[in-house]
């Protein structure tokens, strides 16, 4: 009888939050995957140590300034390094690549992302932002090329699990859940003044600053929201956010019998990696188990949509559609900077995306270069807003 072969796997951002914590999961499951290929932005630091532990076939280093330290770390090791953002998308073409786990931050992750789906590999796909930008060619060329879309992000991961043997059965409504982040039940007043050490802190998940910082001011929710009608080709009246503290329920999907079905388990990003990683199968893991003693009682509420106007202005996206969601996300990439250099109150983040949206030129059926334009476009406007306001 022959071995099962190893699932070798891509780590687009593999110095990041996702990137790390995945290799954690590859590294206690050795005998079922293998590191193919390792990028980084810039933590060339890390991304050398990685591939010195893991041997991967070839790593990609964004920052061309770092390739000369890189290449001479892994010389002996005859890793290949290649640098820039060229080489990040043409390296998901590699023949030893079995799956391309994309765990880039933002805009960034969508050409890629989308050339990994052109050279035919299956996605486990973490960085959300690509389908909220352009879903419709993302899913269509998935489709055509036959390939796989894994959701990592846990609701998704959560209603991919619901799913599991009920691919035939219609889905009526899903119910994303919130964790309502750091900021939950305050008012507009009190959020005026908040630094971003406070939005930093988040309350169950421990995750990169742009993630959190979106969990803070329920854009993530919002995001999420526009990501599972792409993943899970559902009309905007069918996905429904429900706000749920403790983060233990992750996620759940209605059917048309009125029967409901959840994920639950505890807040660990590690837990939908490995089942993405590993689909169908379910690894076994030592990460710490529920304990219903320690939660007596799972709240449910609805989100406060006046006070984190993200979340509706993210359903509004949605509902226009076209390159209504690539203008959010851009707007959105500069307010979460600005506010991060506290150039910009938490609760203006709000008012620089609804103006970025209410300025920005209509297009129903963007064309990828489309969205690298729109993508920059709004970038630059947003900027040029954000510097108006400060003289
Ligand atoms: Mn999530």
């Amino acid at each position: 009888m022959c071995e099962n072969p190893k699932r070798n796997i891509a780590i687009l951002g593999s110095t990041g939050s996702i990137g790390t914590q995945a290799l954690d999961v590859i590294e206690q499951n050795q005998d079922t995957f293998g590191v193919e290929v390792l990028t980084a932005r810039t933590n060339a630091e890390l991304l050398a140590k990685q591939a010195l532990k893991f041997k991967p076939n070839a790593v990609v280093i964004s920052d061309e300034s770092k390739y000369k330290w890189l290449k001479d770390q892994l010389f002996d090791e005859g890793i290949k390094v290649y640098c820039g953002e060229d080489a990040l998308a043409s390296i998901c073409e590699m023949e030893g690549i079995d799956l391309v786990l994309t765990a880039l931050v933002g805009f960034s992750g969508v050409r890629p992302t989308m050339a990994a789906i052109n050279a035919g590999k299956h996605i486990a796909l973490a960085n959300k932002e690509t389908l909220v930008v352009a879903g419709d060619l993302i899913t269509k060329a998935a489709q055509e090329k036959g390939v796989n879309i894994y959701p990592v992000d846990s609701e998704h991961s959560a209603i991919f699990q619901c799913l599991a043997g009920e691919f035939h059965n219609p889905i009526e409504k899903i119910y994303l859940t919130a964790s309502g982040g750091p900021f939950r039940g305050m008012t507009r007043d009190q959020l005026a003044g908040v630094k971003p050490k406070q939005a930093l802190k988040h309350p169950n998940w421990d995750m990169g600053a742009k993630v959190t910082i979106d969990s803070a001011s329920l854009m993530n929710k919002g995001l999420e929201v526009i990501e599972a009608k792409w993943l899970f080709g559902l009309r905007p009246d069918q996905i429904d956010v429900v706000v749920h503290a403790q983060s233990i329920l992750h996620s759940i999907v209605q059917f048309e019998d009125g029967s409901m079905k959840a994920q639950m388990g505890l807040p660990d990003m590690k837990l939908p990696i490995q089942y993405a990683l590993g689909y169908p199968n379910r690894l076994k893991s030592e990460f710490p188990r529920f304990d219903f003693m320690d939660y007596p009682s799972l709240t449910f509420e609805q989100p406060d949509r006046e006070t984190f106007r993200n979340l509706g202005l993210a359903f509004e996206a949605m509902n226009q559609g076209g390159n209504m969601p690539c203008v959010l996300n851009a707007a959105n990439e500069i307010a979460v900077e600005a506010f991060l250099k506290e150039e910009l109150g938490f609760l203006e983040m709000s008012d620089l995306i609804s103006e970025c949206m209410a300025t920005a030129t209509f297009i129903e059926k963007p064309s990828i270069a489309d969205y690298i334009e729109i993508d920059a476009e709004i970038r630059r406007s947003a900027k040029e807003i954000l510097s108006r306001q400060k003289a």
